[in-house]
């Protein structure tokens, strides 16, 4: 069975788990051995066939299914029109749009959520920078597989725009998250805290994501 990610910390037990792109990630003590833990892969084998496969079934239904669209963490209607428009519109209630051309119609919705992203999250990671003094340097806006957003050690962030799909508050988890690792450069019990600082319940939209991320990947 391949495993797609080992994460070695000093952690003592070992553990697996099935990403939302249905990979298998393992954490594992620094110093177990690779035999010890493919003999501990094998064992589970069935449960992670069985788990990868509910994960692909799910990602096939989220691809599949162009009536509805994600945005701001709703799911609105697609209306088809017959017109050969490569624009996309939103009228507040329902999408417009020729969805004939799969092709075309991911890259002119693509173009629609990341317009919609500046607009919505740009001003947002502004105004929290302010209020909490934390100094950015550039915001990059852009689509990254298997990252949310960013953060360099010059402050430059990066965040992702398949995130307009998520709920509002799953965007400022997201925002708050990378403004505060200016400060804190890892995920430390102090980086946690200065993140329950500005975002008291970051927890339920540090949930909701690690639930639905999928669905913005989907895409
Ligand atoms: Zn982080």
């Amino acid at each position: 069975m391949l495993t797609n990610q080992i994460i070695r910390s000093n952690r003592k037990t070992l553990s697996i788990s099935i990403n939302e792109n249905a990979e298998l990630v393992v954490r594992a003590p620094n110093r177990m051995s690779v035999q010890k833990i493919q003999d501990f892969i094998n064992e589970k084998e069935n449960w992670i066939k069985r788990n990868q496969s509910l994960i692909k079934a799910r990602l096939k239904d989220t691809l599949e299914d162009q009536n509805t669209l994600l945005y701001l963490g709703t799911l609105f209607p697609v209306t088809k029109t017959d017109k050969d428009s490569k624009k996309i519109t939103f009228n507040g209630k329902e999408f417009i749009a020729n969805f004939e051309d799969k092709e075309k119609s991911t890259i002119s919705l693509k173009t629609w959520y990341k317009n919609k992203f500046k607009e919505v999250a740009v001003p947002r990671l502004f105004y929290f920078a302010d209020k909490h003094n934390l100094q950015v340097n550039q915001v990059r806006i852009k689509e990254q597989r298997t990252l949310w957003g960013s953060c360099s050690s010059r402050n430059n962030i990066n965040l992702n725009f398949l995130l307009i799909m998520a709920p509002l508050k799953v965007i400022d988890y997201v925002i708050i998250h990378e403004l505060v690792h200016t400060i804190h450069k890892n995920h430390s019990a102090n980086f946690w805290n200065a993140v329950e600082v500005i975002m008291p319940n970051y927890k339920e939209a540090k949930h909701w994501l690690k639930e639905n991320g999928y669905k913005l990947r989907a895409l």
